[in-house]
């Protein structure tokens, strides 16, 4: 049993890390899959990060990234920028596979794994992310006052989203590919009764204008072909998110929206000695404060889950 680990852990955003930091700090010398592609998770992809605490002058997403890896690795988690491509969770020892075929074992496993938001697939898209586009009003709402913005998405969160901007914003237009809402009657009620806010109806955003800022939009009518400019600083595209949740299918319990189940308020999912934490876990407030909260919450639930073992 010499090459049983403590604890892996699957996953390198702001859960991961601070799972990593609290079960490295406890001594339990945790193994961290990192992916081999987006080391860091979310936050690299976005500039300015005002709302974690402890940063007055705010901090940029890779910098506050690479603090949280570095605090880890000087506790001794061992980081691996690296895949897990499978995992076979039910036994008393769990495994995981990386991509090299490499089979590592351990008593307890921490999904961290996160959800990815739905894109619109168009070109600029990634480029602007953080520098006008964006997939989150909570994060960034507050940049845009005073400014003409859109949403795109005719759900509950676009709603929310818009509903939520308005306050900031001079002007939201809600761009939407149907004449219709998906939205509960009680979001759209609030959203249409919102004087800022505008509708584009049977529309969808055909492309992304601006090099280093956003600075407009391409409509185009779904029904008519017909293409019309729309002049915004702010887009914001709420069309849903993706838990990463595949490698789990039909060991771990998902819920209908397909993201991990755990035991509220405790991180423990079905299968005894695996915990889940932040954005793969939770659809409701996704925020790097609450998926850092939920990881230091899987730490302490595998600390204790150990103890109990020895
Ligand atoms: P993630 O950050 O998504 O990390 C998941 C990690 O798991 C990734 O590194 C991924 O590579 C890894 N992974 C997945 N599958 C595997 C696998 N099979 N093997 C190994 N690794 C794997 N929140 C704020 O509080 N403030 C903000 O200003 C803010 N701005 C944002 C801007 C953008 C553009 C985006 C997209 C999100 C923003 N958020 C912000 C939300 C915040 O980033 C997320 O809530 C948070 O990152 C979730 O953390 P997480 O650890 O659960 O998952």
């Amino acid at each position: 049993m010499s090459d049983v680990r403590n604890v892996i852990i699957i996953g390198s955003g702001p859960a991961g890390y601070t799972a990593a930091l609290y079960t490295a700090r406890a001594s339990l010398n945790p193994l961290v899959f990192e992916g081999a592609v987006t080391a860091g998770g979310a936050l690299m992809n976005t500039t300015d990060v005002e709302n974690f605490p402890g940063f007055r002058d705010g901090i940029m997403g890779p910098d506050l990234m690479d603090n949280m890896r570095a605090q880890a690795e000087r506790f001794g988690a061992e980081l691996v920028p690296d895949d897990v491509v499978a995992v076979d969770l039910a036994g008393e020892i769990k495994t995981v596979t990386d991509t090299a075929g490499t089979v590592h074992r351990a008593k307890a496993v921490i999904v961290t794994t996160g959800s990815q938001h739905r894109k619109l697939g168009l070109p600029n898209e990634d480029t602007l992310s953080g520098r006008g586009v964006s997939w989150c009003a909570t994060c960034d709402g507050f940049f845009f006052k005073d400014q003409d913005i859109a949403v795109v998405g005719g759900g509950d969160t676009a709603m929310e989203e818009a509903t939520f901007l308005s306050r900031f914003a001079k002007s939201v237009t809600i761009v939407h590919r149907r004449d219709s809402l998906r939205a509960s009657k009680a979001m759209q009620e609030r959203a249409f009764a919102d004087p800022k806010i505008k509708f584009a109806w049977d529309s969808e955003v055909s492309e992304i204008h601006g090099e280093q800022k956003l600075t407009g939009l391409t409509l185009r009518n779904t029904k008519t072909c017909e293409t019309s400019e729309l002049s915004v600083t702010g887009l914001f595209i709420a069309v849903g998110h993706d838990p990463r949740t595949e490698l789990f299918k039909g060991q771990l319990e998902l819920d209908e929206e397909g993201y991990l189940r755990v035991d509220a308020p405790s991180t423990r999912t079905n299968l005894t000695g695996v915990f889940g934490a932040g954005d793969v876990v939770d659809h409701t407030y996704r925020q790097a404060i609450t998926a850092a909260g939920t990881g230091c919450s899987a730490a302490l639930d595998a600390e204790r889950f150990l103890a109990a073992l020895a």
